[in-house]
């Protein structure tokens, strides 16, 4: 019986039956390949394939014919189509290939040279987009063949299958394949499926790639094999059952696979149709490989692993000849370097799956050799590496991240090998192991040299992208700034600017200009010997400017040169090189970036010469900032895409290699100026591969390092100018783009369209963008009648924004053509035309203008030919006049309006009326100065009398959206599923607040993202309501999954004793309030106007006593819940639930306590149980004091009421409270007596002023003896006289704590409450393995802390080993820390004016070492900061306070009661941590020496006379230390 004797033989014959046509690819048409003898074979044996039961069309093509444009005929009209050739066509095919991977194509490789061929073949095109899997032995090659076509059939993606022949030339030959089996195999009725025209759309990742099928995805796996994988399918290791299977690896090693799980398997097919993603293509090799099991014994696994289950390191190849590693491996005696080493090969090596090799890797591995045999190696570390190290990255089984040590392999003989593999494992076990080390004869050193070496070889970070251009274009490279020995005498200053290569670039291209004139006129010339020459000239003069052409002629044409002789070909030859069309590129840095609008690159982009430049960007991610902000760089790929004229490409090396290659090849062909912009992030040239690694993913991610490809003259092809290569924010900037006026179609034709593109570059752009804006403008007032006026203003917060809008509408309805602008949109080289002209603006930062007024600050600030003399003009001016308590910076009020009036009227202006100044401090705000100086405008103006003008609709306010809401439903179901916005909508935020979660934006981006035009970093808070704070493990567990999955990351243990979850992005929205759902968990009223977490004593050392408190904080919880059915229909109910009406008036709620407006503010309730007062009762809107009964268990409470924390700087109407007593009630009735105390509060709490909406307000206006009387009214009952009690502390009890049950309490300390993960700490980690064997409940405190609870005596010892293990065990901090806390602050709450839970940690820190010399370690002193005075960390009680006024900046606060029962003053106005420092240090060693026994700190700095007590919060503003001192 026939037989296969090779590799190559075995996939031709698979590849025959499988396609309709074999595209058979071969060095020449008249040598053979590896595949093209069993291809002709079967054709001239008229063999009918499979798959249409016809006889398929084998091509043959030259392998430098672009083979792969033969592909796409074909393919597109729906014949299965494959290709078999070598991997010399890969590298230049990589912009088909892109295109190609999103058709069921398949394309067999032989890799070459065989027995030792460069792998980089491979991993150069390894982001394409194909599918990627490898074979070695002979039998692999026919399954892994078959399981291509397949895989390609059944997922609607391109597969590339890949081996090295040698690797199966000496086994056994093998049996002709079963027809049989590869018609089951194959899916015959898919492929017809297949077989009908595709499409193509611009995807390029494998998991964004669409199935390209017509058929879901999800049908396509289903109607197929099972979806369950039958145990033990993914049996990895040799091919079992099969006596000719004998794989090149040794099959006497034992098996290692770990099964998947039913469950497992079960869970990967979604029921929705979804594109192809890595998961699909995973799962559908599954299944295909489960098959080929069924049906031939023979198993496979996207990871094969073989070794002892308990190895300790492990072997990871990238190359060829497992087999002689894997004997080498076996036979290992236990002294050898290399005894207890496991084997990994990749099968299925793209989509690569992380935890499919976690999978195969035993968990005793604890140091991985990873050999990449590539020759042409171009980065630091190799790809696999890289690959290998963000899989174990991500692994959360195993404590330690092993050690991965990449090594480049280079040709290994049998001899050789024992001695390689010490060298290897030596190195991998030795205390320092060396980075990228070369075994076996060194890759250039060419195959003869057998000498094994070991060679330290690290190329320079930076030369990576070098050795790209090199390797993408090697003899044709010419950079003309390269610092050669001839340029000499010119400084690298120089040379590394872009004018001195360009010129040199111009210089050259006119050279070879003249040069093809020169060949023009020679073909024509009789002075040549032979007539060759002139034949060949003349062809090659025609296509001289193709660079693809001239190249494959220049030979000829250089060869007949020669063999003429004449003088002629002389002086042609002499400048041979310039038949060749060079690829020609200019270097350079970031530095370019600066000053754009001056600097050579603008002069490169606007010549419009055909130049490539490459611009390397190494500013690490986490440095950007730290960068001086006066020499801020410009995007350098906006400014050229504005200028419509560039090809433009965003890449980085160690996010896509392959975008890279295909970006400059689409770089050099593109005709006319062309910008690479390189990212290669790094600090020192001794980085980590992970630093690099991790920058880069951080910058791409976040999008400030976006991958992209721009070719303006695109469209004409038909195809898209933008492509978007980054996964993760494709979806976000895509959608921006397409918002922003379809930029990839109008932007080339009209950049004036795009104004949020080119934001601050001071382009010509810029210029006409404006004018353009402001025509259009300019013809819709055409036709009014009426003077006209222009209006700009400047805003940061929107009032003067509103102001500006405003006016504008007024001054319509007077008959006047009015128009309103941002001054930065305003064209200024206009402003000496206009009639009138006013400007309003805020005051930011130091006096500063807006962001969006500071650029037309500085032109005006610094023209020299305005002149105004025509001008009208006048200025309303926004601030507050106390903002700055100091003498000296009182100039700071208004400075903006004050500064530009000045300039104005400098410049010759008139003024209409005097500026007008609003200040925060009138009665009315900013109004009270508006309303006097409006109507003077008006008079002004003359239309200050005018009859009939119309209503002014009143402006929207939060009772507006309440009541409109209908209920808490909004628009925000609708507003969820736009997908052209991370954000919603202004009264959706509001609304969403009531559902437990806020929109904010990262404002780390904040000021980059405007810059790049982007939209802000949008994400969302989700706060948890926990009442008590009581969480079970498994609750746990599903917190920490949720952060990982949805958020960013983190938890936040809050200050009411909840979760909450930062950076979850809106499409993760309701997934994540769902996953909070299934934990039996909700969000509603978590946030918004209505009662909130009710909070409680965290410690349960009186169990009894804590129960039932912990059970009344539960009733209350539910008795003040909102009833209305919003959330459950917007968050919780799928999509198949029907008859869900979100919006509209069908629905109508009852809200039998709120009504439909909800409360004027937010509603804060909470208990302590003495002698603790963690949950600072006072604080809050409602204080209950449990009181124990003679039988230990809960009585009543006594009740307090009107406390509450938030102010607003210098507004002194403003301050924060502390509850008052209003009497003791019975535990029985404490939901009623909260209900009635709210109740008032809705009637009667101020619902004009939101900043007076609070219950401490309404009670101190009221009185509390007639507030009270209005509950005790309602409920139809009076208070007791109110029990003794008294408290100790507010702070919490840390370590451990027996309860009288004998079940003990570990209270640890969680700094700000932050859980998270760091090098140092895994903290998170560390709780979740608790939370897996924890049986009590984890209870979250006041003070951001964590007590694991209810720990059972049998369990003490497990658990705390367990805390000690993750280093969870420490309390042993300074008596300071343990008594700080701080708020969120930056980066995320959007009211932040300073840092705080970044800050206070560190100025902590700066303060232990005098709190240990003057012997305060273990003294508590409590110390809050909060970024902003709404005061989420209750600031207002703690003994000294840091409150946010700006940036760096704090005011201070003393003299708070230790036990949280009396108000702080302010100490020092915006102080900044030198003066902090000045402060506290001679201040705690004063404590330490002058205080009498036990006195507290707070107590301690009113009796010295620093500061006067606060009594309540209406004295909170007298008596201040820092007196404000005011010019008068
Ligand atoms: S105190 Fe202010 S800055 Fe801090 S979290 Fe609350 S609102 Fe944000």
């Amino acid at each position: 019986m026939a037989s296969i004797t090779s590799a190559g033989e075995a996939v031709a014959r698979i590849a025959y039956l499988a396609s309709d046509v074999i595209v058979s690819v071969q060095s020449s048409l008249s040598a053979d390949s590896d595949f093209s003898q069993a291809l002709q074979h079967s054709a001239t044996a008229q063999t009918r394939n499979i798959v249409s039961k016809s006889v398929p069309q084998v091509q043959s093509v030259r392998h430098n014919v672009d083979p792969l444009l033969s592909v796409y005929q074909p393919a597109r009209e729906g014949r299965l189509t494959s290709v078999t050739t070598d991997a010399s066509v890969l590298l230049k095919s990589i912009p088909h290939l892109y295109k190609l991977a999103k058709l069921p194509v398949v394309i067999h490789v032989s890799l070459q040279p065989a027995g030792h061929p460069d792998y980089s073949d491979v991993t150069s095109v390894r982001n394409t987009g194909f599918a990627f899997l490898q074979s070695h032995s002979l039998q692999e090659a026919q399954d892994l063949a078959l399981t291509a076509h397949a895989l390609a059939i059944r997922s609607g993606c391109g597969v590339i299958h890949f081996f090295d022949a040698s690797n199966s030339s000496k086994d056994q030959p093998l049996a002709l394949e079963s027809r049989d089996t590869v018609q089951q195999v194959l899916s015959v009725n898919l492929a017809r499926v297949e077989q009908s025209p595709q499409e193509q759309d611009g995807n390029i990742y494998v998991s964004q790639a669409k199935s390209a099928s017509a058929t879901p995805i999800s049908q396509l796996v289903s109607r197929d094999a099972p979806l369950r994988y039958d145990s033990p399918s993914r049996e990895t290791g040799t091919p079992k059952g099969d006596s000719s299977s004998a794989s090149s690896a040794s099959s006497q090693r034992n098996d290692s696979h770990s099964e998947m799980s039913d469950a497992d398997s079960a869970t990967t097919v979604s029921s929705n149709p979804a594109p192809a993603g890595s998961d699909d293509l995973d799962l559908i090799c599954g299944n295909i490989w489960t098959q080929i099991q069924a049906l031939t014994g023979r198993s496979y696994a996207p990871f094969r692993y073989t070794g002892p289950q308990n190895a300790e390191a492990a072997l990871f190849l990238f190359g060829s000849n497992p087999g002689l590693f894997s004997k080498e491996l076996d036979g290992a005696k236990d002294g050898d370097f290399y005894a207890r080493v496991g084997f990994v090969t990749p099968t299925l090596y793209r989509p690569w799956i992380p935890q499919q090799l976690l999978k195969a890797l035993p968990l005793s591995v604890t140091k991985i050799a990873v050999l990449e045999q590539i020759k042409r190696k171009t980065t630091k570390w190799g790809p696999v590496l890289m690959d290998v190290l963000m899989s174990l990255k991500s692994d959360s089984n195993r404590s330690k991240t092993p050690l991965v040590v990449g090594y480049q392999l280079g040709h290994l003989e049998y001899s050789t090998i024992t001695q390689a593999l010490s060298g290897i494992f030596q190195n991998l076990r030795s205390q320092n192991p060396i980075q990228n080390l070369v075994i076996g004869a060194r890759p250039s050193a060419g195959l003869s040299v057998s000498r094994p070496e070991l060679e330290l070889q690290q190329p320079a970070l930076e030369n990576a992208y070098m050795k790209i251009l090199d390797q993408v274009f090697g003899r044709r490279l010419y950079i003309a700034n390269s610092l050669k020995a001839s340029h000499a005498g010119v400084s690298a200053t120089i040379k590394g600017s872009p004018e001195y290569g360009f010129g040199s670039l111009v210089a050259r291209t006119e050279h070879r200009r003249r040069f093809v004139a020169e060949v023009q006129a020679a073909a024509k010339s009789k002075s040549f010997i032979t007539e060759n020459p002139k034949k060949w000239l003349s062809q090659w003069a025609l296509v001289a400017d193709q660079a693809k052409a001239a190249n494959e002629i220049a030979p000829e044409v250089i060869s007949r040169l020669s063999a003429d002789g004449s003088p002629l070909a002389s002086k042609l030859l002499q400048s041979q090189g310039l038949f060749f069309q060079e690829s020609q590129w200019l270097i350079g840095s970031d530095a370019w970036a600066y000053d754009l609008g001056n600097s050579g690159v603008h002069h490169v982009i606007a010549s419009g010469e055909n130049v490539n430049m490459l611009i390397i960007d190494s500013t690490p991610y986490s440095e950007r900032a730290a960068q001086d902000a006066a020499r801020r760089k410009k995007d350098i790929g906006l400014y050229a895409m504005n200028y419509g004229n560039a090809y433009v490409a965003s890449v980085a090396v160690y996010s896509s290699y392959t975008q890279v290659l295909q970006a400059m090849l689409e770089a050099e062909s593109f005709k006319g100026p062309s910008v690479v912009l390189a990212y290669l992030p790094y600090n020192r040239e001794n980085d980590g591969p992970l630093t690099v690694l991790q920058e880069t993913k951080k910058a791409v991610d976040l999008g400030y390092w976006p991958l992209y490809r721009w070719d303006p003259k695109a469209e004409e092809k038909g195809e898209e100018c933008f492509k978007l290569d980054s996964e993760k924010i494709k979806q976000e900037l895509q959608d921006f783009l397409k918002r922003e006026n379809q930029v990839t179609q109008l932007m080339n034709r009209h950049p004036h369209f795009h104004a949020n593109l080119s934001e601050s570059y001071g382009s010509e752009v810029r210029q006409v963008q404006k004018r353009k804006a402001k025509d259009a403008y300019e013809a819709l007032l055409e036709g009014l009648q009426g003077a006209p006026m222009t209006i700009l203003f400047a805003s940061d917060n929107g009032n003067a924004e509103n102001l500006a809008k405003r006016l504008g509408n007024r001054g319509k309805a007077r008959g006047l053509k009015t128009m309103v602008m941002a001054m930065d949109d305003y064209p200024l080289e206009d402003l000496n035309n206009e009639e009138n002209v006013v400007l309003i603006t805020s005051t930011a930062g130091q006096g500063e203008f807006p962001q969006n007024g500071r650029n037309f600050w500085e032109g005006v600030k610094n023209s020299t030919d305005l002149d105004l003399a025509n001008v009208n003009f006048t200025v309303f001016s926004l601030g507050d006049s106390h903002y700055w308590p100091r003498k000296e910076d009182k100039h700071y009020y208004n400075k903006p309006g004050k500064d530009v009036f000045a300039r104005l009227t400098a410049l010759g202006g008139k003024q209409i009326v005097d500026i007008g100044q609003g200040d925060d401090q009138d009665p009315d705000g900013y109004q009270t100065g508006y309303q006097e100086w409006e109507p003077k405008l008006w008079d002004a103006m003359g239309v200050g009398n005018v009859e009939g003008l119309p209503d002014e609709p009143p402006p929207l306010t939060n009772e507006d959206i309440k009541i409109q809401s209908n209920f808490l439903r909004g628009t925000l179901a609708e507003g969820l599923v736009d997908e052209s916005t991370g954000a919603i909508s202004a009264s959706d935020q509001q609304v969403s607040k009531f559902h437990g979660t806020y929109m904010q934006d990262d404002r780390d981006l904040r000021d980059e993202r405007k810059a790049q035009g982007l939209e802000a970093a949008f994400s969302f808070m989700i706060r948890c309501r926990l009442p008590a704070g009581v969480a079970t493990p498994d609750q746990w567990l599903k917190m920490d999954a949720i952060a990982a999955e949805l958020g960013n990351e983190t938890i936040k243990l809050t200050t009411r004793q909840t979760f909450q979850f930062h950076g979850v992005v809106k499409g993760k929205l309701k997934p994540a309030m769902q996953a909070i759902n299934r934990a039996l968990m909700t969000t509603l009223a978590a946030c918004g106007d209505v009662n909130r977490n009710v909070m409680c004593s965290a410690l349960p050392e009186l169990s009894a006593l804590h129960a039932d408190t912990k059970e009344a904080a539960q009733r209350i919880n539910d008795h003040l819940l909102p009833a209305t059915t919003a959330y459950h229909e917007i968050w919780i109910k799928d999509e198949n639930e029907k008859n869900v009406q979100v919006a509209g008036d069908a629905v109508q709620d009852f809200e039998p306590l709120y009504g439909p407006v909800y409360l004027p503010r937010k509603f804060k309730i909470s208990i302590s149980i003495p002698p603790h007062n963690d949950t600072d009762i006072y604080a809050n809107d409602i204080g209950l004091v449990a009181i124990k009964g003679d039988d230990g268990r809960l009585k009543g409470f006594n009740v307090l009421a009107g406390g509450g924390m938030g102010a607003t700087h210098n507004m002194k109407k403003t301050y924060p409270q502390i509850a008052r007593m209003f009497g003791y009630c019975d535990k029985e009735e404490i939901h009623i007596v909260c209900e009635k105390i709210m109740l008032v509060q809705k009637d009667h709490g101020d619902r004009k002023n939101r900043k007076h909406a609070r219950l401490k307000y309404t009670i101190d206006d009221m009185g509390v003896d007639v507030f009270r009387g209005k509950v005790e009214e309602l409920w139809g009952k009076t208070f007791a006289e109110p029990k003794d009690f008294k408290f100790d502390s507010n702070i919490d009890t840390f370590g451990w704590q027996k309860d009288e049950r004998g079940n003990s309490h570990f209270t640890m300390f969680i700094e700000n409450g932050r859980v998270e993960d760091t090098a140092d700490f895994p903290m998170k980690t560390g709780l979740r393995e608790i939370a897996k064997v924890h049986k009590g409940e984890f209870r979250l405190t006041g003070n951001q802390h964590l007590v694991l609870s209810n720990v059972a005596p049998e369990d003490l010892d497990t658990m705390k080993e367990l805390l000690k293990k993750y280093k969870l065990d420490n309390t042993n901090f300074s008596g300071m820390r343990l008594s700080s806390s701080a708020c969120v602050a930056f980066p995320t709450c959007g009211l932040a004016m300073a840092e705080s839970e970044r800050y206070l940690p560190e100025l902590i820190t700066k303060l232990e070492g005098v709190l240990e010399e003057n012997g305060l370690r273990q003294e508590s002193i409590v110390m809050r900061m909060t970024g902003c005075p709404n005061g989420c960390a209750r600031p207002w009680l703690a003994e000294v306070a840091f409150v946010g006024k700006a940036y760096g900046a704090y005011n201070m606060y003393l003299g708070g009661g230790y036990h949280g029962n009396r108000l702080n003053k302010l100490y020092r106005a915006s102080i900044k941590e030198e003066e902090i420092l000045e402060i506290m240090k001679p201040l705690l060693k004063r404590y330490a020496l002058q205080r009498n026994e036990g006195e507290r700190f707070g107590d301690f700095v009113i009796r010295i006379g620093m500061i006067k007590a606060t009594r309540e919060g209406r004295d909170f503003h007298e008596d201040t230390a820092q007196v404000e001192e005011d010019d008068e």
